[in-house]
């Protein structure tokens, strides 16, 4: 890691809009309401070292979506 990088923390990504470099996905723990979490990690165009960039809430794909709402739908006929 660079003296600056250390003092001033990593550089900003600036290319993410133009197709540059994706962001890494580690995804993380199933909480109480189903939310998956997930934690990102970049890359710092100065130093190169990989650095968590944030958490996001993983969105629910439409298809998984209609599939839960199809079991649990099942599941109250079956007096689940
Ligand atoms: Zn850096």
């Amino acid at each position: 890691m660079s003296v600056i990088c250390t003092l001033f923390g990593h550089r900003p990504r600036e290319d993410d809009y133009s197709g540059g470099e994706y962001m890494r996905v580690v995804p993380g723990a199933v909480d109480g309401i189903n939310r998956e979490h997930a934690t990102l990690y970049a890359t710092c165009p100065r130093c190169g070292v990989s650095y968590r960039a944030g958490q996001i809430h993983l969105p629910k794909r439409q298809s998984e979506a209609y599939l839960e709402g199809s079991v649990a739908a099942l599941r109250g006929r079956l007096g689940e």
